[in-house]
């Protein structure tokens, strides 16, 4: 199963992913985590993404398409995929097309978690993230059992830095811009359904898995 989870920043694509990942046992390709990484490990990828996240800006379509393009021809790819955040614009769309046609790949769905956006400020501003698992929580709509630690391995929670009001209106406006017209572009590929995202975690998951049930 070839996957491509939208939505705008705060959606829950990691938190489905995530669910997805367990589900269905094939990789959870984060463009967003990859850079995280790479600034973490203070790579040269990392030094060219850091300004442009800090700033919620999107990194240059060059760069990614290109860590894209590495990861998807892995072998884990083989047996499908979940691609989160990745496109983000529609000159990636058209690349990632041509990636999956050089790897003799078709996209098996496009679904798109749709949260109206003003309950996505408060979304990022409120997540936790594991620096162990990497696991994510919401102070108020995921919590952990015990204040700052993770549930799932004891690991110490942390907030993103772009994590606030500030730097997520560049992202939704990000959004608004370069990615969402990619909703168009997905439905005219007869590829896109939509899931609404403002409903329970588990709920959100149940819509998600009835719609694949129903593709494969
Ligand atoms: P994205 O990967 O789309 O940026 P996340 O999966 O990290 O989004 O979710 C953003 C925040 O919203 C997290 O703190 C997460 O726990 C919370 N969250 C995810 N899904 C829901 C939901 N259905 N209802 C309420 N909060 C949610
Ligand atoms: P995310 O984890 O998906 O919220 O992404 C965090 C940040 O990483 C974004 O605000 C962008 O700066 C950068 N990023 C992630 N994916 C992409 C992408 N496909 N294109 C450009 N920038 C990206």
């Amino acid at each position: 199963m070839q996957l491509l989870l939208m939505g705008p920043p705060g959606a829950g694509k990691g938190t489905q992913a995530a669910e997805l990942v367990k589900k269905f046992n094939i990789p959870h390709i984060s463009t967003g985590d990859m850079f995280r990484a790479a600034v973490k490990e203070g790579t040269e990828l990392g030094k060219q993404a850091k300004a442009v996240m800090d700033a919620g800006g999107l990194v240059p379509d060059e760069i990614t398409i290109g860590i894209v393009k590495e990861r998807l021809a892995k072998a884990d790819c083989k047996k499908g995929f979940i691609l989160d955040g990745f496109p983000r614009t529609v000159e990636q769309a058209d690349a990632l097309s041509k990636i999956l046609d050089e790897l003799g790949m078709k996209l098996t769905r496009v679904l798109n978690i749709h949260v109206p956006f003003e309950d996505l400020i408060e979304r990022a501003v409120g997540r936790r993230i594991c620096k162990s698992c990497g696991a994510t929580y919401h102070i108020k709509f995921n919590p952990t059992q015990k204040d700052g630690v993770c549930d799932d391995c004891g690991g110490e929670l942390y907030q993103r830095k772009d994590d606030n009001e500030e730097t997520m209106k560049n992202r939704l406006s990000a959004y608004e811009n370069s990615t969402k017209p990619l909703i168009d572009y997905y439905k005219k590929a007869d590829l896109y359904t939509e899931i609404d995202g403002r409903q329970p975690i588990d709920k959100v998951t149940e819509d998600l898995v009835s719609v694949l049930s129903s593709v494969n």
